[in-house]
């Protein structure tokens, strides 16, 4: 492994989600902030970072529609027939340099390549520079997440392409967060060889959203690793939540896939498994349409019969009361809040609830519903705090309340930028140190 040409604080880091028709990237400039050291895990204390330029490139494979923006141009909705990763890659270089978001530097100049790679089975513990056998690792991982994994290599192939060698690339898994919780909570009660033979095990997603909420939720405080207990709740179109114990995930709601725990816009969450043979039967569908119908028509938007989107619900249930709406929202809440119960229960109490994700973040009627049953735990919301608290950063408790409620916006790209650049120099220490031990 070569040690990389690093030799600033701050980098372009070009963070990148490729899925099977579309490519969302975020060109950071950032350093890899101010670290503490906790056992095996860093924690980041605080970092800087500059927003160069965002957006998506979807339908990929045709006539492809580009939105981008930078705070040097508004936001832009563009087409062109795009046939894969690579010209759209190219092409969103070309938009850059274009539009100089990088002010005094050539976009050729970024520096390396931070990859959202969904999963890392029990292979990937924690954010790596991808090497061939790092991408024999994820490849062996296709079998846990056969829709995400393949997207997220090709991906890593065509920056490979693009960059060509001498820029890094860096893989920060969804999963990897989660490698802290126990046998006993990540284990089934099924026979222990399934769990041999297949890795049937929870494994968790949205890592990177706990984890970041979990770091900022320390640097508020101003707490240790081993005093930040807390639980998570990441409420977006996906929903999961974690149990954080000295800043270590000991446990979460999504198991082997993301279909497990709250129920979510399209996804049923938590369901008897018996369920699914007597849909099957019952509805006359093979395995693979239950598996669609669970993870696609569910959850919101299944028993509101309307829609997965919970702005569209809130408003419909504003201006009519309609009772199927009503019980979703209901059962979205009780569900968040059951788990809650849950958590605090196997973490023997907690400091904090975070909210997070498109619902948690801007939703103060979500969170008040969640919040309604939680006074036995000592949570008291301050609902003047709750109502003004939109997409922003602050606590939304009363300042006598034992159990604390946050909303912190989660920023899962720069993670992935803070990641990269920290397994990009880790890396160079570790060989400069080689080369210097050999002159020794
Ligand atoms: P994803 O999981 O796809 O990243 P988001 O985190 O953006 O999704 O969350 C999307 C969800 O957040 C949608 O259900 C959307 O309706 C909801 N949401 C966004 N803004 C609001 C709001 N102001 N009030 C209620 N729900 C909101």
């Amino acid at each position: 492994m070569p040690g990389w040409p690093v030799c600033v604080v701050q980098m372009n880091v070009l963070v990148l989600n490729s899925g099977s028709s579309s490519l969302k990237f975020q060109l950071i400039a950032t350093d890899p902030g101010r670290t503490e050291e906790s056992g095996t895990q860093n924690q980041v204390v605080e970092s800087g970072a500059e927003r160069l330029c965002r957006g998506v490139v979807e339908r990929i494979g045709g006539e492809a529609i580009i939105t981008v923006q930078s705070p040097r141009s508004p936001k832009q909705k563009l087409t062109a027939s795009l046939p894969d990763i690579r010209t759209s890659l190219e092409y969103l270089l070309r938009w850059m340099d274009e539009s100089r978001v990088t002010e005094n530097r050539a976009v050729a100049d970024i520096d390396a390549i931070g990859h959202r790679i969904v999963h890392g089975g029990e292979l990937f513990t924690e954010s790596t520079i991808i090497t061939d056998t790092v991408r024999e690792g994820i490849e062996e991982c296709i079998d846990l997440a056969p829709l995400h994994n393949p997207n997220n290599l090709k991906g890593i192939l065509a920056s490979r392409e693009v960059f060509g060698p001498k820029v890094p690339q860096v893989a920060v898994f969804d999963t990897s967060f989660h490698h802290s919780i126990p046998e006993h909570a990540f284990l089934y009660a099924v026979p222990y060889h399934l769990y041999r033979r297949h890795h049937i095990r929870r494994f968790g997603f949205h890592g990177t959203s706990h984890r970041f909420v979990s770091e900022r939720y320390r640097a508020l405080r101003g707490l240790q690793i081993e005093q930040t207990n807390l639980i998570t709740l990441h409420l977006g179109n996906g929903c999961s939540a974690a149990a954080i114990r000295g800043g270590r995930s000991v446990d979460t709601s999504m198991g082997m896939t993301p279909l497990e725990g709250l129920m979510m816009g399209t996804r049923s969450g938590d369901i008897d498994p018996a369920v699914v043979n007597i849909i099957a039967t019952k509805e006359g569908l093979s395995l693979n349409e239950v598996d669609t119908l669970l993870n696609m028509q569910s959850g919101l938007l299944g028993v509101s019969g309307l829609t997965n989107d919970m702005r569209l619900l809130q408003q419909e249930l504003k201006d009519q009361d309609n009772r199927r709406v009503r019980l979703a929202i209901q059962m979205f809440c009780y569900r968040a809040r059951k788990y809650v119960g849950a958590f605090l229960a196997c973490m023997g109490g907690a400091d904090a609830i975070v909210f997070t994700g498109g619902i948690g973040e801007n939703s103060a009627e979500i969170r008040a519903e969640i919040c309604a049953g939680l006074e036995w735990a000592g949570l008291r919301l301050d609902h003047e705090k709750n109502d003004q608290m939109t997409g922003q950063e602050g606590e939304i408790s009363t300042n006598d309340s034992r159990l604390h409620a946050f909303v912190i916006p989660t920023d899962e790209e720069l993670l992935i930028a803070r990641d990269t650049i920290r397994c990009i120099l880790d890396e160079t220490r570790i060989s400069d140190q080689r080369a210097s031990s050999k002159v020794a």
